[in-house]
């Protein structure tokens, strides 16, 4: 089994806390941002790597400075074919 940790960081205040799955962990930034008007980063600890990457190719911070320019998921390259 991996484990998924991810860490919630306010940009704003010391809010700081940790959830074991990606969805706590966004019902809460969701819901600081949303009662505070802060801006909340999170950061994926532990996790699949194949889940994590989809995370940060997400964008869930929404800032440009974040997307993943590798990612394939961004910019899907066709298939090379020996055939
Ligand atoms: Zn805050």
């Amino acid at each position: 089994m991996n484990k998924t940790r991810v860490t919630v960081r306010c940009r704003d205040c010391s809010l700081a806390t940790a959830h074991e799955s990606l969805r706590d962990a966004r019902v809460a930034l969701n819901d600081h941002e949303s009662t505070t008007g802060h801006r909340v980063d999170w950061t994926i600890e532990s996790v699949d790597p194949g889940v994590s990457q989809a995370g940060a190719d997400a964008g869930v911070c929404g800032r440009p400075e974040c997307a993943n320019e590798d990612s394939p998921l961004v910019d899907p390259a066709p298939p090379e074919s020996d055939s």
